[in-house]
This record gives C-alpha cells, structure tokens and sequence, in this order.
C-alpha cells in the first residue's frame, strides 16, 4: 500500500499582486525570491502535512507553494497515511496543545508505540525521495515523529506548528512532554505567535511567522453579487430564484470551475432570502469552535431585538470527507441534537449546513460565496491557533465577530477591525455584538474596510515567503 501521498498544486506567480501590494512590496519580494532559487538549486523544498483539505494547514501549503513554486523552485508537498488509531491520537494531541483534553484519552507509551510505528512506516517511504540538504517542512503534531528520521538523512528539517495554547496548563505540557523527544535534532521550529513556543522550543532556533491567505484562490478570490447568488442559490443556502450569474469561479491552473453539488442543510422551513441579512459561521466541526455557543449567542438576539429578521448559516465541511479528523461526524451529531433542542422560534432561523467537499476547489468557492455574503461572519472559537476563517472574512470587508483567543488577537484590534468577545463563552456578549452591527450599516461597513487593509498590509502571501527566504537563509549551513 504506497503511503505517502504528493498533492499537486498550480503555480501562483507573484506578479499577480502587484495591484493589490504595491510596487515596493513586489520589488522585495523578488529580490528575496531570486536568492531563494539561487539557494535552492538542485535541492528540493519538500512540505508534508496529514491532510490534502479541510482545514487551515492545507489551506496555507495550496497558496504558499504555489507561489514558491513559480519562483522556480522545485516545490513538493507529500501526505502521511495513518491508521484511524493513530489519527484519534493525533487529534488528541492537537486538543492538549490547545489545552483541552479532548477525549480525554491517555497520551502514554501505547500511544507513543502507535503514532511512532505509522510514522516509521511514512519515514521509509520518505527516505527513499528525500537526499541530503533538502529542505523539509514537517507540518503539525502529526509529523514531528518523522524528524529523527529525516535528520538523520542529512536533509535540512523544520517543524511547523500551526496549533498552540493560550495558556499553557497541565494538558499543553502533556502534549509537548509526548512531542518534544522527536524536536531535538530540529534545525528550526515555527510557530504562529511567539506566545506559543513552549519551552522545549526555547532554544533560539523558534522563529514566529503567522499564516497568509491567497487572494487569488477559489477560496478569496472577487466574486460578483451575481455570482455569489448563483452559487449560494445552486448550492440550496440561499431560496432562489437564482438571478443573472452563474455559479463560476476561477480554478487555481486558470480554468474555469462551477459549483455543482448542494449542501447538505438541517433547517425547518425554507432557505434564507436573498435579502435576509445573514450570521455565518464557517469552521470544521469541532468543539473548539463551539458551534453549539453560536447557536445560543443567536439565540439571544432572536429573543431581543432580532434586528431585520437575521438568520443564522453553521456551515463546515462534509464530515464524512475528513479523513484525519475522526471526530467531526460526532461533533456535528451533537450540533444537530442541540439544534433540535432549541425553540421551534430559533430552530426556524438557524440553518446547520454541510458543504460538499468532493471538490476541494468547488469547496472554497461556496465558503467564498457564503463568508461574502454574510452580513457578519462570527468565529466564537474557544481556542485558535490563528483563524485563517477570520483573515478570509476580513480580506472581504465582512464586520467580523470573533473570540479574542490565539492568533484572532494578533488579526483584529477590537473596535477597529472587527469586535471581539473577551470572553468566549459569553453568548450573551455575542448577541450583543451581533445587534450593534445589524443595526448600524456605517459602522459595520467601516469595520469592514479597515479588516481588508489590514490583511492587504499583514496577511497576505508576500510578508509570508519573505519570512520563509530569511529563515532558509538562516539554517543553511
Ligand atoms: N474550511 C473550508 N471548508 C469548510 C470549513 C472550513 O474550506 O467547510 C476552511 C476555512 O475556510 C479555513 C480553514 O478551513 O480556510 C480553517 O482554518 P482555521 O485556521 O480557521 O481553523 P482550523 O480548521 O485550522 O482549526
């Protein structure tokens, strides 16, 4: 059985963002780019991560390689295969880096053995591509076993974690504690915020680089009204009739794409309006996001105000489709429960969407489709390592209502770029914050316009591979 599998993806010139980052910023990222090439000749820049979609890592690699890519730089990225133990082990360890416990399952010498035999068996696989002075970029929990392996080959290795904690507590040490023995021999750690280097990562080889988002994917690109409408109608989120457009987007090797399938939603009566003003969530299934606390924030401004008949869209992925993420069908089970528990009133309001996720890229332009749509997009997560979901809304001028947990403090400066719950778990506070928007279009445009300068100025690609050239640059010795 081959377990490794190598995703393709289409280069990305970085010409394309000139209107959007300017002459300067172009010319740096050129001349940055050029000694990375240099650098890199005859030497491959290996990625390799758990998952191809459907989630925030495989949602970076697709832009962020794509781009390294048409610099000319020989660019892969490579997917473990895992047992479905192994995967709830994984999973469990990315709940106690955020400091939850998960399943509260055990993390102890019969899960080491299990999460080291599936990624011996990678590693050999990997052994036999990978030669000496590559670069190899090992992407969360899931790969840190392979280090040991990879050192050892003589490739340059770097860990990227994408997950981290707020406050580091009993169950984040039990996480490093089970990860930090493969961290040692590493040439370079990377975290999203300096906040989340844990001690055994103290050693001067961490450096802090957040995620980007694409601009040009399927997932950010413009989309007219007409188009979102289209799609949102063809995909049975919005009542139709479905208007002018069609339901098109751009694929990333240029050609063009068309949403085809229908989400799959739990709701009582029929689909929003077009004209209804929409609270959208777009998260995968996960406690940590707390789907079931946006319903109850929903809720209370139903039972207050429920200013100009707003409704509700949870949409994440198809939970059947994720294979490194075992516990969203479960998740979403208990979404459903919780939904059917809520006052037929509310019920009437909130629509618990599935999206199709067949097409990664007929995905993105739905999400796409939804998040510009929303009247606010809401993350009311618990926990965030960074909140790609937020830079997204943000990048399309949506007023955002987000937890002030992770990286979503590091995105938006409450009042100026959206608002922010300082306690996650005030659903109160949240349908607060939901009304003032609803009921003030100036203000709510206004915390639109400045999140897109924000992520125009922070977020997008460029500040990224700059980064990554300055830390290539760094470990090559
Ligand atoms: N996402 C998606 N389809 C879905 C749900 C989520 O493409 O049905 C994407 C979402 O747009 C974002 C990513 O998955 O790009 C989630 O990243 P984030 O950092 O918000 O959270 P994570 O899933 O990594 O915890």
């Amino acid at each position: 059985m081959p377990r490794l599998k190598q995703v393709r993806v289409g280069a990305k010139p970085v010409e394309l963002l000139r209107p959007l980052v300017g002459e300067d910023r172009i010319r740096e990222t050129y001349r940055v780019a050029e000694e990375m090439r240099r650098r890199m000749e005859g030497r491959v820049f290996w990625n390799v991560n758990s998952t191809e979609s459907g989630g925030g890592v495989a949602e970076m690699l697709r832009s962020l390689l794509g781009h390294v890519q048409a610099l000319g730089i020989d660019t892969r990225w490579l997917v473990i295969e895992g047992t479905s133990e192994f995967f709830r082990i994984t999973k469990r360890l990315h709940h106690a880096l955020h400091g939850s416990k998960g399943d509260g399952s055990q993390l102890g010498e019969r899960e080491r053995a299990v999460y080291d035999r599936v990624l011996q068996a990678n590693a050999e696989e990997l052994l036999g591509l990978i030669r000496p002075r590559d670069f190899v970029f090992l992407h969360d929990p899931q790969t840190a076993g392979l280090v040991p392996h990879l050192v050892r080959s003589g490739a340059i290795v770097i860990w990227r974690c994408h997950v981290g904690g707020d406050k580091p507590d009993g169950e984040v040490g039990l996480g490093w504690s089970f990860l930090a023995p493969y961290l040692e021999d590493v040439a370079a750690t990377v975290f999203s915020r300096n906040h989340y280097i844990p001690d055994c990562c103290d050693h001067g080889r961490s450096v802090v680089i957040p995620p980007s988002i694409d601009a040009f994917s399927a997932k950010n690109q413009e989309l007219d009204d007409a188009t979102v409408r289209a799609i949102l109608v063809h995909t049975g989120l919005v009542e139709g009739p479905p208007g002018e457009g069609s339901p098109t987007f751009r694929r990333e090797d240029g050609s063009p794409g068309r949403v085809q399938r229908h989400a799959d939603v739990l709701r009582l009566g029929r689909a929003p309006s077009w004209e209804t003003p929409l609270v959208v969530q777009v998260s995968r299934w996960d406690r940590l996001k707390d789907p079931t606390g946006v319903m109850q924030g929903f809720a209370q401004l139903v039972d207050g105000a429920a200013p100009a008949g707003a409704e509700l869209v949870l949409a994440g992925p198809n939970a059947k489709a994720i294979a490194d993420d075992p516990e969203q069908a479960a998740v979403l089970d208990e979404v459903m429960a919780a939904w059917r528990r809520l006052p037929r009133s509310d019920r009437n309001r909130v629509h618990l969407a599935s999206l199709p996720m067949a097409d990664v890229e007929e995905n993105a332009a739905i999400v796409n489709a939804l998040q510009r749509h929303a009247a606010i997009v809401v993350q009311k997560s618990l926990h965030e390592g960074f909140g790609l979901t937020v830079t997204e809304a943000m990048w399309k001028g949506r007023p955002i209502v987000a937890s002030a947990v992770g990286g979503i403090q590091d995105q938006i400066a409450d009042g100026v770029h959206g608002l922010l719950l300082q306690d996650p778990l005030d659903t109160r506070a949240l349908g607060t914050a939901l009304g003032r928007i609803l009921q003030d279009s100036d203000y709510a445009a206004r915390l639109g316009t400045n999140a897109r300068c924000r992520v125009r100025d922070e977020f997008l690609v460029v500040r990224h591979l700059i980064q990554y050239a300055e830390l290539m640059e760094r470990i090559d010795k």
